[in-house]
């Protein structure tokens, strides 16, 4: 196995690792409910997908008081 000839110093590493940034997911409004969801992605509240529903949704919990 290939092994690197020098050590990479701190600062050279965190200077690569500047670019490692997360990304905040691209989200859509549902046209059915109007929640929040990721794009190109089957609603999680109401399971529709391009006005189709595809996945039947999960029963709701009830919260009781
Ligand atoms: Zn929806």
């Amino acid at each position: 196995m290939a092994v690197p000839q020098n050590k990479i110093s701190k600062s050279q590493k965190r200077k690569r690792r500047t670019h490692f940034k997360l990304q905040a997911p691209t989200m859509a409004i549902c046209p059915n409910c109007g929640e929040m969801t990721l794009s190109h992605i089957v609603c999680k509240k109401c399971g529709y997908y391009k006005g189709k529903l595809v996945v039947e949704p999960k029963a709701e919990k009830v919260t009781e008081e």
